[in-house]
């Protein structure tokens, strides 16, 4: 087996850093003011508290007490789970008051039509898949190359059988794998438990409007000014804005790199819906005719939304038809609209001022990693400070590695959309027609259709930086990035070495030591049963 299919690849996605007691600060900064009290604004709060606090830097977040925070933003990606083992938070305490769920990956519902393949799971990889890996990553590759192999990613991934069977990712405690999972989570109630405890642990709050950013003769920011006449300073600012980008954008002009030619959605409409008993830990994403529905599971309900694009269908027309497929068109459960900036910035740490959050970029939801860009940006951008790094040097170098980030898994998210076999809308058309893709995922996609292995091009390019390569397997393989079926030709016992049946074993096997998701998520206590009986209303 190659390292470079194996899923120990893919466990980088579970990062912890702890803050380092002798790290050198700079003695510049003595005062952090964090503009924003979203998701973003209170991770980064979180993570600085732990590293800033015990070195008697004082951190304080500003919110609008008029613009309220973007409120969606519901899964996660494994590394969340870092987070909160970095800022010393059980699931205990956090899961039930965010009324979080267990994700065990995404199942992408009628994005293709090929036969076979209408449906497929991509999973978040585990230690124990990397006894079935190799030899999905052999048959997707014999499949390319014209032999007729099952190379459908869902019957590979110990993720994906757990999410047929409605199984929480936790083993018994004598299973020698470990499994990796993300969460479902009521974003609104998540903001809201990160605000206390970054409170609790210190940082200070002022809920107050900023109209203006003041810059320093050397075109630092120097304060902000409220629209109550109060001038707020500080050495170094965060900018957790949201899509307004008020310090980095608006302020100090850093240019943005807009990805509306290779991510067509700018829109979205979001709707609950009641949830039953079972509850599959996994997000599903349906293709609808301008773009695709989300469903995520939490323990209280459904959270829904038809992530759209605005060229191609109005704000009532997607309302109507995320209504229709929800079964929702009479009912009178009131539907949010919001608008979405796709893109990046081109410096997310400029002078003294680091965006985190939408201030800093956002792809648009498919793969949910919103969270993630927040927590690896807010999280390098500690290690820099820690080792007193804060040059311009370190600036280019920062700026470099995020940005590579974005484009990596942008080019990830728009091969959703490129592979895509639909053809059923003009939006459909468009995508699978659309040319304005990277160099890298040309080549990428060339290598596929070529049947040579994707390792290399994964590993040499920059593409890697987005997402590890059985995930591109997936991508390509569950779409049904082959050649047709009445091409294929039977396999000779040497391009068939492994059996079907004898993986299936092992995956059912496995999901024995595996309890249902609903059992195990009532059986971790709430910290405060008043924060878990929180009422959602949009
Ligand atoms: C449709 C959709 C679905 C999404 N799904 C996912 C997902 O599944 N997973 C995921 O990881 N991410 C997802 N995201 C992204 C995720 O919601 C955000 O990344 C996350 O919530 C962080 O937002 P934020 O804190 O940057 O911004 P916001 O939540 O918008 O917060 C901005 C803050 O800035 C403050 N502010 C603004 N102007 C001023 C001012 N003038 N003065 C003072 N304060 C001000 C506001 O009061 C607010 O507190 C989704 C986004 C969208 C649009």
């Amino acid at each position: 087996m190659t390292t470079a299919t194996s899923a120990t690849l893919f466990n980088y996605s579970f990062e912890v850093s702890r803050p380092k007691a002798h790290a050198q600060v700079p003695p510049s900064i003595r005062r952090v003011v964090i503009v924003g009290g979203g998701t973003a604004g209170w991770m980064s709060a979180m993570t600085l508290a732990a590293a800033l606090l015990p070195k008697g830097i004082e951190i304080e977040v500003l919110e609008s007490p008029v613009v309220g925070i973007i409120g969606v933003g519901e899964g996660s990606t494994p590394w969340l789970r870092g987070f909160f083992d970095s800022v010393g938070i059980e699931e205990a305490e956090w899961m039930p008051a965010c009324h979080a769920t267990y994700k065990c990956g995404i199942t992408f519902d009628q994005w293709s039509t090929k036969p076979g393949f209408e449906s497929y799971f991509h999973p978040f990889a585990s230690m124990l898949d990397n006894l079935t890996m190799t030899q999905f990553t052999y048959n997707a590759r014999a499949r390319v190359n014209g032999v007729d192999v099952h190379a459908h990613p869902n019957r590979f991934f110990i993720a994906s059988t757990l999410a047929d069977l409605c199984l929480a990712p936790k083993p018994e405690p004598n299973f020698p794998f470990d499994v990796w999972y993300g969460y479902h989570f009521d974003a609104v109630l998540l903001g809201q438990f990160l605000q206390k405890k970054a409170i609790e642990r210190g940082v200070k709050y002022r809920p107050c409007h900023i109209k203006h950013v003041q810059l320093a003769e050397n075109g630092d920011i120097a304060s902000v000014l409220t629209d109550t006449g109060e001038t707020i300073a500080a050495d170094f600012f965060v900018d957790c804005s949201g899509f307004a980008g008020l310090l980095i954008q608006q302020a100090l002009k850093t240019p943005f790199v807009d990805f509306a030619s290779n991510l067509f959605n700018d829109a979205a409409v979001a709707m609950p819906t009641p949830i039953g008993d079972d509850i599959s830990p996994r997000t599903v994403s349906t293709a609808l005719k301008n773009g695709w529905a989300w469903k995520i599971p939490l323990t209280e309900r459904y959270g829904n939304g038809y992530v759209y694009s605005s060229a191609h269908c109005s704000a009532d027309e997607a309302e109507h038809e995320l209504r229709e497929h929800l079964g929702l068109l009479d009912s009178p459960i009131s539907a949010r609209h919001l608008k979405m900036k796709v893109g990046r910035v081109t410096k997310h740490w400029h002078r003294n001022c680091l965006a985190v959050g939408l201030s800093q970029g956002f792809i648009e939801p498919l793969e949910a990693t919103a969270l993630l860009f927040i927590q690896r940006t807010i999280s390098a951008f500690v290690d820099y400070l820690e080792a007193g790094d804060v040059g311009e040097r370190a600036q280019g170098t920062f700026n470099q590695w995020v940005n590579e980030f974005f484009e990596g898994t942008r080019d990830y998210i728009v091969t959703h959309y490129k592979t895509n076999s639909r053809g059923d809308t003009d939006y459909w058309r468009e995508n699978a027609r659309n040319v304005n893709l990277s160099e890298q995922l040309q080549q990428l996609l060339r290598t596929w259709m070529s049947g040579k292995s994707l390792v290399g091009d994964i590993q040499s390019r920059k593409i890697g930086s987005g997402y590890p390569v059985f995930s591109w397997y997936c991508i390509l393989g569950g779409t049904g990035i082959f050649p047709d079926a009445a091409q294929l030709r039977a396999p000779t016992a040497s391009e068939a070495p492994y059996k079907m049946a004898q993986i299936d074993n092992l995956l059912q096997r496995a999901a024995l030591n595996f309890r249902k998701h609903r059992d195990v998520l009532a059986g971790i206590p709430p910290k405060s049963r008043e924060d878990s009986l929180q009422i959602y209303l949009w």
